[in-house]
């Protein structure tokens, strides 16, 4: 039966109500919600909202959606409402939520592991041409998000992209949302263990499952095999990191509890090697800690992260282990460090079965559906029709023979996707930002995209790698605590003292074992017009100034 607070789950334990019964946690028995999100919860699940949107919403309009389905519900289907057009950031804050809805919505397509086919591709591409004014932005966690879809259209978006074996299921909503992969997956020389058998069994058990559709929050989770570390396992609720370990072979370290946002924290350590057919089994322990115990009282207390923080890793995994799993994991090593800086897979590589992959990158994410469509065509007469996607908001084409080699890379430069990229088009990431995002302070794509184009006139021999990545506002959709450079989108002064757009500045985090948070350095901000002269002398004098093999974030 479905874990609910009707129903709790038959591995939920009977607790003596403690002291974080006040935190609205399942286990200790506090099933009355205590806030309005965890009312429509309980009120109805998020993944019934579909049959709405199909018989009623869609037939009578915008309109007919009940308030709770509108700005709740929805997400469950990866629907968001999008930001009213021409409401400037300082309104943000003050505006009623139905002031800043407009009547159009985000659409959040899941691509689990990244892995594509030209024809999902192409389906893609023309649904963003058809419903959604072209819009398509590749984003940090491998999915792609539509713009400016009508609520009319959206049955009709779902055949289409299911008829291909895609889904918005749970892209939203406090769900486990989409599965990170390794984009090389299954191909890389250097490869560990192939994580995919383990995402599609996950995806096949617990996406879309009732008993795992009323979390406290959004549940994040990364499955990789790639010693490149190349799906930032260390901010997801849940990471499984391909490891050798010294008896038993090939499997998965597991972390837990990372998360960024306004109380950033990385991801620990449980100690624990997991074999690839124990993978979903571990998942499904870890899902359910944190249905059962994660906290609901505050929504900003409700991420893993939190209850991780207050246990600690020796606890976490003894709960897995006596109340979940029933057994005992087996102790593992830690992962090793990577050998590249750079993980996003960009440039000309070699497959282990001679083949090769070629990764290209857009500006912050960018593309549109014409773009997505061509891409689709270039990889279907250069490759097998294999693409993948990137948390780096990049593309792969795979399976490329060596003669089709320098035919695909014309192709793509001709689209403006670069292969061979500047340091700031490969490290540069941009979310949403106030086009389109309800939450924003400040414009983010255009100003990542100019900004690019800014460095790389004024910086041409700039060959360090360096991240910069740019938020529309305190939260971290665009992980700007662990990057070189990273841009907190705010309202700040500008030289004569009027409020204008611009960003408090974070400098020096990192992911990879040298993973940490970047300083924030006091009071050091920055109008968004002056953001590219900021970025120019903070790289020209650290080029100017370094040492032998030193990197910008040491
Ligand atoms: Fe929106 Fe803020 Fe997330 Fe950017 S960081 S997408 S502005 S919520």
């Amino acid at each position: 039966m479905a874990a609910s607070p009707d129903n709790p789950a038959p591995t939920t334990p009977r607790r003596k109500p403690g002291r974080h019964r006040g935190e609205g946690q399942w286990a200790v028995g506090h099933f009355t919600p205590l806030n309005g999100n965890e009312q429509f919860k309980k009120d109805d699940d998020g993944l019934n909202v579909r049959t709405r949107i199909e018989t009623i919403y869609s037939k009578r309009g915008f309109a007919s959606i009940d308030p709770n389905d509108l700005r709740g519900r929805m997400r469950w289907w990866g629907l968001y409402t999008q930001r009213r057009q021409g409401i400037d950031g300082g309104k943000t804050a003050i505006l009623e939520p139905e002031e800043l809805d407009d009547e159009y919505f985000m659409l959040r397509v899941r691509i689990d592991g990244g892995r594509l086919t030209t024809e999902q591709l192409r389906v893609i591409g023309e649904i963003s041409q058809e419903f959604a004014r072209g819009t398509a932005d590749l984003t940090d966690r491998q999915n792609i998000q539509y713009h400016w879809i009508r609520i009319e259209d959206v049955p009709e978006i779902w055949n289409r992209l299911e008829a291909v074996g895609l889904s918005t299921t749970e892209a939203c909503g406090d769900t486990p949302r989409v599965i990170l992969g390794s984009p090389v997956a299954g191909i890389a020389a250097d490869e560990i263990i192939d994580g995919s058998p383990a995402i599609d069994e996950i995806q096949r058990r617990y996406i879309g499952n009732p008993a795992f559709s009323n979390l406290p929050r959004k549940f994040k989770s990364a499955v990789s095999g790639s010693p490149q570390l190349d799906v930032a396992h260390e901010i997801n609720d849940i990471a499984f990191v391909g490891v050798h370990h010294p008896e038993h072979g090939p499997g998965f370290d597991l972390w837990v509890g990372g998360g960024l946002s306004t109380n950033p924290k990385l991801g620990v350590r449980l100690g624990a090697w997991v074999p690839l057919d124990e993978v979903p089994d571990a998942y499904e322990g870890v899902i359910s800690i944190f249905r059962d115990y994660g906290y609901r009282r505050l929504r900003t207390r409700a991420r893993l992260k939190f209850l991780v923080a207050d246990w600690g890793a020796e606890k976490f995994r003894q709960v897995l282990e006596d109340e979940y799993l029933k057994r005992k994991l087996v102790d593992g090593p830690a992962p090793e460090l990577p050998k590249e800086v750079w993980r996003d897979h960009l440039g000309v590589h070699r497959q282990k079965d001679g083949r090769f992959y070629i990764g290209f990158a857009p500006r912050v994410g960018r593309v549109d559906g014409a773009t997505l469509s061509k891409i689709a065509e270039l990889a279907e007469t250069h490759g097998s029709g294999r693409l993948r996607t990137t948390a780096e908001q990049k593309l792969i084409v795979l399976d490329v023979e060596e003669g089709r080699v320098a035919s695909l890379v014309t192709g793509l430069e001709a689209l403006g996707l670069k292969v061979d990229a500047s340091p700031f088009r490969r490290g540069t990431m941009a979310c949403t930002g106030i086009e389109f995002c309800k939450l924003a302070i400040v414009e983010t794509k255009a100003r990542g995209a100019s900004l690019i184009d800014e460095l790389e006139r004024r910086l041409p021999e700039f060959d360090e790698p360096i991240t910069i990545n740019i938020n529309g506002c305190p939260n971290s959709c665009a992980r700007i605590q662990v990057a070189d450079i990273g841009l907190k989108g705010q309202l700040v002064l500008d030289g004569d003292g009027n409020q204008v757009e611009g960003f408090q500045v974070h400098l020096g985090g990192a992911l990879g074992l040298e993973a940490g948070f970047g300083r924030k350095v006091r009071g050091l901000k920055v109008t968004s017009a002056e953001l590219p002269d900021y970025v120019e002398r903070v790289l020209g004098r650290f080029q100017a100034e370094r040492a032998e093999g030193e990197r910008f974030a040491t």
